[in-house]
């Protein structure tokens, strides 16, 4: 599995009969001076090795050799030479993507194609797809898309109450991301509850540094909070989510601030960051709990709009089987979670403090009380995983 972002390349090796990870890492700071590698592998007797290589990495190109390397110095070479696949992560599959694609050629181009849907991913997961591509050409090679899990939200859903034009001429339309994320979770719930997927209505949310919400009807999804692009729905570390698109006219007009200016600052400078100055969920626990007032009101804002996120999409849904939360702050936060829930008892949505606040969890586990209706589940995120399973699920498929 190979996700590689604008400044980084993580990897993770995984054996598919048992799933366990053989080899991963990740490159971070490529093209910077500081740039470095943290390469993680299992020696001969199985004990977790890690090694932090500080060599400057001009790009991606330069980063993949590192990689190579590393995984040669390693012994972990070998097992390469017998790689069934290697999956990529895309984050924008436009409208043409609906599953994930072996890559050729024409697909190549295709995501190139909708790279003017998403500036800061597709070029830098091309990137990666192409030195891989030239790397392991033997290798089949499959693109797996953030977008692809919401192709079934249907046009009422995904539409946007603007000039028809801007959908027909301009893709203007719903999107969403976190796809991998919430296909995930939706298959460990399934699971965990032993029901097939096909009997479950899920409210999904992820809720990490990006966060979304996702509406899940019978093992399909019907609505998604992020949009054409992954800055709108739920209060994210840095971007905005919901706002009033009339403030960006108000704003601009009263500071002369320009298109770029405003995308910067919605996508980098808003968030809980805009409202308290930092963006790291713990941190910003540690602030409130000190009587930091912006602290307590960016968990106060963040929480409540998770809240209007859980009832529209029980509105959407009409009957929810379970609530999932996933990803760093889903996971770890058992305050954000009590007080996301808190007072939709209602709506058969009770939390057992208790369970909540328990912690030293491997793996899925409940939090709702014994009468609760509605499921409460927390879902480690494993997306990597997710990724090398629909790769082979797709070589398999051809
Ligand atoms: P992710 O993008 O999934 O890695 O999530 C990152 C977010 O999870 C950051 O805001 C972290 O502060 C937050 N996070 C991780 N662990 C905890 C924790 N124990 N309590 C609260 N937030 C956490």
């Amino acid at each position: 599995m190979i996700n590689s972002g604008s400044s980084s390349i993580k990897y993770e090796l995984f054996d598919l009969d048992d799933e366990s990870v053989r080899t991963s890492g990740e490159a971070q700071r490529i093209g910077e001076r500081e740039s470095s590698l943290l390469h993680r592998w299992n020696d001969a007797q199985g004990s977790a090795e890690e090694l932090t290589y500080n060599e400057p990495l001009a790009d991606h190109a330069a980063a993949f050799d590192a990689i190579t390397t590393a995984l040669r110095e390693s012994g972990s070479m070998q097992e390469l030479d017998s790689l069934a696949g290697i999956g990529h992560r895309v984050v924008h599959g436009g409208e043409q993507f609906k599953t994930p694609t072996e890559i050729d050629h024409d697909v190549v181009e295709a995501i190139r194609a909708v790279c003017v849907l998403a500036p800061l991913h597709n070029p830098a997961n091309l990137t990666g797809i192409e030195v891989a591509l030239e790397l392991f050409p033997e290798v089949p090679q499959v693109a797996v898309f953030d977008t692809a899990f919401h192709h079934s939200i249907p046009a009422h859903a995904y539409r946007y109450a603007v000039p028809a034009s801007w959908y027909r001429e301009h893709q203007v339309r719903r999107y969403g991301f976190h796809g991998t994320s919430h296909a995930w979770v939706a298959h460990e719930a399934a699971k965990y509850l032993q029901q097939p997927a096909a009997a479950l209505n899920l409210i999904s949310l992820h809720l990490g540094n990006g966060a979304s919400a996702a509406a899940i009807r019978a093992g399909r999804c019907v609505d998604t909070s992020m949009g054409l692009t992954p800055l709108e729905g739920l209060i994210m570390g840095t971007r905005s989510g919901d706002i009033d698109p009339a403030i960006l006219f108000h704003v601009s007009k009263a500071t002369g601030a320009d298109i770029e200016e405003l995308e910067s600052t919605l996508n980098r400078e808003s968030g809980l960051k805009g409202i308290c100055g930092v963006n790291d969920m713990r941190e910003i626990q540690r602030l409130a709990e000190s009587g930091d007032a912006d602290a307590q009101l960016a968990i106060d804002m963040y929480c409540y709009r998770i809240k209007k996120y859980i009832g529209a999409y029980y509105a959407a849904l009409g009957h929810v089987d379970a609530l999932i939360f996933t990803a760093g702050i889903g996971e770890n936060a058992a305050l954000i979670r009590q007080q996301a829930c808190e007072g939709l008892e209602n709506l058969g949505i009770s939390i057992d403090d208790e369970k909540n606040a328990s912690d030293h969890h491997d793996g899925t586990f409940e939090i709702q009380t014994d009468s609760g209706p509605v499921k409460l589940l927390v879902i480690p995120a494993n997306e990597e995983l997710e990724i090398a399973r629909q790769t082979a699920a797709c070589i398999k498929g051809k």
